[in-house]
């Protein structure tokens, strides 16, 4: 088996070399999915993995934009369109400097894996820019949200491929991008998710990350009789993602006590409670500030610049921030201090080492296309909402949401689940399941 799994990753290395991530995140699948593959003979012969690694298409764009000095900017724009075998291409836009192919093909290979086992027929994409919002004006996010869609638009489409929010993207850079597509098609429709409500938008949209992370966490605690109430939780990140964590945590009767940024982390002892949550949605969202601002405001919490919140002593922790955030010594801390529940809101947060500390020590463990799939989902109920034409309450989608996350959480048990020892491994269950459906589909289709 170990020899299989290398043949292919070799070929994949070899066309892929200088991707890091994305190699990282092929790894991680080939090494629970080909096992599965051998055994079931359908599979054979028919290089379905191997043509899962390649995106189905990717469009690589200039983007120009003047800004407020009246200087030309020149930045990259990209849309990876990777598999479509279940649906229309769907996956978030992401705007950061760090921005590359590489973080992008990740990215786009997990939400083929993510949006299938939402249940929901979304096929898999990503895209975005290396630009930088942080310290932009609201003028120059909006030419630049122009500029970016006067290329994209040609690409994409509300039955071809539905783009959304990630890392740099949320309402207001929505708002932009749809009013550009708006203006160049002549046509009102929902080729983006993430809209205002009055404009298209979902309830609960915002939430569905975080809420979706912490109630997949709540899953898997009752699989050993305990839950959220009474449990210390650190949360990394202070975006869209861990704020509704937050939120979602604090309504279970749950103490946060952690949030960060690309700055260090701020740690509360009294934890974050609904008002300090409310500060920091402010700070983040109208005030576009920096976290350590919060021990200006509350005095008895700490700030550690360029520092990580993994060493804080908690019960389950929840990375909400970017990728590899959390690496082998992190996790060694973690499990040090008795962590027992560990759900990514974040896209492949963990490093591989740190995974196989949490696996090996048989704590849970939720891979973040598991665990954060309830943003998608709730996208994918956003599309329905406008093919519709109508609008679902706060209740009808928070139902939708918690049955979806429920759903995601039995998938991982039948594929995931030793029967021997009882031990539910998250990722295998996550990533077994996720292919068997996109990959029936390719079977069926035949060879496109
Ligand atoms: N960027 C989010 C994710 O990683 C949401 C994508 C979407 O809603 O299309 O799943």
């Amino acid at each position: 088996m170990k020899h299989k799994i290398e043949g292919f990753l070799d070929l994949v290395r070899q066309r892929n070399g200088l991707e890091p991530e994305f190699l990282q995140a092929v790894e991680e699948v080939a090494e629970t999915v080909i096992p599965y593959i051998v055994q079931h003979d359908i599979y054979h012969g028919k290089n379905i993995l191997l043509r899962m690694v390649e995106p189905e298409r990717a469009v690589m764009f200039r983007v120009n934009w003047v800004d407020d000095s009246g200087e030309i900017q020149v930045n990259r724009g990209y849309r990876i369109q990777m598999n479509s075998a279940i649906g229309p291409y769907k996956g978030g836009l992401r705007f950061h400097p760090t921005v590359n192919m590489s973080i992008l093909k990740f990215l786009a290979f997990e939400q083929v894996f993510k949006n299938s086992l939402t249940t929901l027929p979304m096929g898999g994409g990503k895209g975005g820019s290396d630009f930088d919002p942080k310290g932009k004006s609201d003028n120059e996010i909006m030419r630049f949200c122009h500029a970016f869609m006067s290329e994209l638009f040609r690409h994409i489409g509300p039955n071809t491929d539905i783009p959304a929010g990630d890392i740099g993207v949320g309402g207001r850079e929505i708002g932009f991008l749809f009013g550009m597509y708006k203006k160049l098609k002549n046509e009102f429709t929902g080729v983006l998710t993430g809209k205002g409500v009055t404009w298209g938008g979902s309830l609960i949209r915002p939430e569905a990350t975080g809420y979706g992370t912490v109630y997949f966490a709540q899953k898997m605690l009752q699989t050993k009789g305990n839950d959220i109430k009474g449990k210390t939780v650190t949360i990394s990140g202070s975006g869209n993602v861990a704020q509704f964590a937050a939120e979602k945590v604090l309504q279970l009767g749950g103490k946060v006590i952690t949030l960060s940024d690309s700055s260090g982390y701020i740690v509360d002892d009294n934890g974050i409670d609904e008002e300090k949550l409310a500060y920091v949605m402010d700070l983040k969202n109208n005030k576009r500030g920096r976290i350590s601002a919060y021990v200006e405001a509350y005095p008895s919490a700490r700030f550690f610049p360029n520092k990580t919140p993994w060493g804080e002593l908690c019960d389950i922790a929840l990375p909400c921030a970017t990728q590899n955030e959390l690496d082998e010594s992190d996790a060694k801390t973690l499990l040090d201090n008795g962590c027992v529940c560990v759900s990514e809101g974040a896209n492949m947060p963990s490093t591989k080492e740190a995974i196989v500390l949490f696996q090996r020590a048989k704590i849970l463990f939720a891979p973040g296309k598991a665990s954060n799939a309830g943003g998608v989902a709730t996208s994918g109920l956003e599309m329905t909402q406008n093919s519709l034409r109508y609008n679902w309450t706060r209740k009808e989608v928070d139902d939708k949401l918690k049955e979806i996350m429920g759903n995601i959480h039995d998938k991982c048990i039948k594929y995931g689940k030793d029967e021997k020892t009882g031990y539910i491994d998250y990722v295998k269950g996550a990533n077994i399941a996720g292919f068997v459906k996109v990959a029936d589909a390719m079977l069926a289709q035949g060879v496109v």
